[in-house]
């Protein structure tokens, strides 16, 4: 789970839009949050991921699913409310159920910092509040066989090309191999590790906290400092995983 970013309302969400599918939706219990302008919208919103467990939504087995915070069950008036509006896959969608946010509050993605709320360790989160508690049970954040092992994987296959990367730059520092051809895949292979912990990536959180916490990392850091490769390009990046990992001091 990372912070999601507010987007403005779809401009064909008028008042007198919202009004009317409000009063349909309670009436006949259509279901008029199906519109493409807002399936759009919220999946540009959380780069095509579930705004919980961070699974992607465009692929076969994970759908969009066009999730209220308050329930609409519970709270019909708010069955159009932009800011109810969540993009959320099935399995997260199905936990949280009718569950009264309003009763007992969960961790909303956009309103809240996450990372105020929980910790990430051994790639499962704990909380830090009740409020990151009650999401952690309320959405089933630790199930184990569709999130924990997933998490697990990620993070061995990035501590993998980080100890990989590692023996590269200590042969480039030690001078055993150190042509343009070299140094330029060494870079390139770093941007795109770092990439897998930028919001756009499935499961960044995860990816995230992994990279900042090896030491490998921490080592390739030092050498590519020490050898003025440490561009703006790297130093963006860095901010952007900063952003999405959880156990650090910035929000
Ligand atoms: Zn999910």
């Amino acid at each position: 789970m990372i912070r999601l970013p507010a987007i403005p309302k779809p401009t064909e969400l008028t008042s007198d839009v919202a009004q009317e599918m409000t009063a349909l939706y309670k009436k006949e219990g259509t279901a008029v949050w199906q519109k493409t302008y807002i399936k759009k919208a919220l999946l540009e919103m959380s780069s095509n991921k579930c705004c919980y467990c961070e699974c992607r939504l465009t692929s076969v087995s994970h759908y969009l699913e066009i999730e209220h915070f308050h329930p609409k069950s519970h709270y019909p008036d708010e069955v159009i409310v932009w800011n109810n509006l969540l993009p959320s896959c099935k399995r997260c969608n199905v936990n949280k159920g009718n569950h009264d946010t309003k009763k007992e509050p969960i961790v909303h993605p956009v309103k809240d910092h996450p990372k105020s709320h929980f910790i990430l360790r051994a790639y499962r989160f704990y909380n830090k509040t009740d409020l990151g508690q009650m999401t952690i049970e309320v959405i089933g954040l630790n199930n184990r066989e569709r999130l924990v092992k997933k998490r697990f994987e990620i993070g061995v296959e990035l501590i993998e090309q980080l100890e990989n990367l590692l023996a590269l730059c200590t042969e480039y520092d030690k001078g055993m191999s150190s042509s343009t051809r070299r140094r330029n895949r060494i870079i390139e292979t770093l941007r795109n590790l770092m990439r897998e912990g930028t919001h756009q990536y499935e499961f960044s959180a995860t990816a995230a906290t992994v990279i900042l916490h090896e030491e490998s990392y921490a080592k390739i850091k030092f050498l590519f400092i020490k050898h003025q490769l440490w561009d703006d390009e790297l130093i963006d990046l860095e901010t952007e995983v900063k952003f999405c990992a959880f156990n650090v001091s910035s929000l």
